[in-house]
């Protein structure tokens, strides 16, 4: 029994310990894909944190990369308002310093164009280098001048880090321009010289990047553009300069031709004055002696020699009225005719041109109007001389206009002058003589200017006598309906 107890308590036992066994086997299993699963979570959050830390680096990068680009675009700004105060292509390079170029994220910039004449490229810009370095880098470009010259020609900027293979090897440049890293672009402006612009650090800690290389050719652009424009504005100037000149030979050749009129004028008056003051000597005796014949005091005259008489008498009554015509057309001209300026109404001295003339309008048929504006009928002029000018110009109204025509005289206020027109129904004028009329001895060839007798003086004396008072006068005509002479008096 006992021995049955032991038995069955041993085998409980067991019993109990293989559970307890299984139990802990059970809990350790567990603990162990615990373990698992936290080793793999704290593998994930390894990884995650390392993806963040490269995120943020790269993040970091990115951000150093953007603010090195708007530096640099901030300096190109600040370059191009520099260059910009100047145009002449001397001084572009000069406005360029250090402190530009250092902006820029550069310690070494130099700049050649070539010089077509002497076939080589020559610096016009450096900075970073000393005279004997840029020297030497000019020898030094003299035997690979065709290289740089096809550079120029592909007119696309290249660097350290993205060298095409036709172009010169990067340890050479490196060399030649005593640099760790660079960017070479053309300078390519539409006038003028070609060139290259050389960019570099020595400083491997500000080594040039991709961006730099975009940067450097909007810089070489911006060069280029200074030196078209100083290129433009040289032509412009130089244009504006050659026209100066040309403007002033052509004024001092018109000067001394005006000089020349003046003179070829003054002795034209001198010599009408002169002649006509020999002519009115005589005039005046044929005309003296012909009235006294024909008062018959020296005797009776047989009708044909009384009939001659008049015929002398009166043709020098014409030729003392052209001589006198003609030295007051000489007198103005020469300045020794004052006109005595005064207030005059133009209604009195109108009314006194249409009595004289009232015979001739009757006769004719002529209607005489007259509408003066009762805010332009006081004129500043010298009676006697602005009465020839209505007297002349209506006297050719009624020449010109036939029977049954109308003369109408009238006047308004025009920009602060007063201004007269003298229309009439007449024959009208052709346009190539509208301007002519107004000279001396011009007569229209027609057919009234046939019958009637007339010098031609008449509308030139119109014209002295208006300009004396500081008017103007002009025609307006149509052929067959009529014309209108207008002139205006301050
Ligand atoms: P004249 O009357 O002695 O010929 P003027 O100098 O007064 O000289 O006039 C010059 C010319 O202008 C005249 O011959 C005539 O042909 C033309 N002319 C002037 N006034 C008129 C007018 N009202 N109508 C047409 N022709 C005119």
């Amino acid at each position: 029994m006992l021995e049955i107890i032991v038995v069955v308590t041993s085998v409980l036992v067991a019993l109990a310990l293989a559970i307890v066994v299984a139990n802990k086997m059970e809990a350790i299993r567990r603990r162990d894909t615990e373990i698992t699963s936290l080793k793999k979570s704290l593998d994930e959050m390894d990884e995650q944190a390392k993806l963040i830390v490269r995120t943020d680096m790269e993040l970091n990068k990115t951000q150093e990369a953007l603010d090195k680009k708007v530096g640099g675009l901030y300096a190109l700004q600040k370059i191009a308002k520099t260059m910009s105060t100047t145009l002449e292509e001397n001084q572009i390079f000069k406005v360029l310093n250090a402190e530009h170029l250092k902006e820029l994220g550069f310690e070494k910039a130099c700049l050649f164009l070539w010089n077509a004449a002497e076939r080589k490229f020559v610096p016009c810009l450096s900075i970073g280098y000393f005279a004997d370095e840029i020297t030497q880098i000019e020898s030094d470009l003299t035997s690979k001048n065709q290289k740089y010259l096809d550079l120029i020609q592909n007119n696309r900027a290249t660097s350290s880090f993205s060298l095409s293979d036709h172009f010169l090897t990067k340890s050479e440049l490196l060399q030649t321009y005593k640099v760790n890293s660079f960017i070479i672009a053309p300078i390519v402006p539409k006038e003028g010289n070609k060139g290259f612009l050389v960019a570099g650090t020595e400083n491997v800690d500000t080594a040039i990047t991709e961006g730099d290389e975009e940067l450097i050719t909007i810089f070489a652009n911006q060069i280029s553009q200074s030196l078209e424009n100083a290129r433009l504005f040289e032509k412009t100037w130089r244009a504006q300069q050659g026209l100066e000149q040309k403007v002033e030979e052509r004024t001092r050749e018109l000067r001394m031709a005006l000089e020349e009129v003046k003179l070829v004028s003054r002795r034209k008056t001198d010599f009408i004055s002169a002649v006509s003051h020999e002519l009115r000597t005589p005039l005046t005796s044929i005309k003296g002696y012909a009235s006294i014949l024909l008062t018959g005091k020296l005797g009776d005259l047989p009708e044909e020699i009384h009939a001659r008489l008049e015929k002398i008498n009166r043709h020098s009554d014409e030729l003392a009225h052209l001589v006198n015509d003609l030295l007051d057309i000489a007198r103005i001209e020469s300045g020794k005719m004052v006109m005595k300026k005064e207030e005059q109404d133009l209604n009195k001295i109108v009314d006194q041109v249409g009595d004289l003339l009232s015979v001739q309008f009757k006769d004719r048929k002529i209607n005489f109007i007259v509408d003066i504006a009762s805010d332009a009928h006081i004129i500043s002029a010298d009676y006697s001389q602005i009465n020839r000018v209505f007297i002349n110009i209506i006297g050719n109204a009624l020449k010109f206009t036939p029977p049954n025509g109308k003369i109408t005289v009238s006047s308004r206020k025009k920009d602060g002058q007063v201004q007269i027109d003298i229309s009439d129904t007449g024959c009208g004028i052709p346009e190539e003589a509208r301007q002519a009329i107004f000279d001396e001895f011009y007569r229209v060839d027609n057919t009234i200017n046939q019958e009637l007798k007339g010098t031609g003086l008449g509308l030139s004396l119109v014209k002295h006598i208006v300009e004396a008072h500081g008017g103007k006068i002009w025609v307006t005509s149509k052929i067959g309906e009529g014309s209108t002479f207008s002139f205006s008096l301050p």
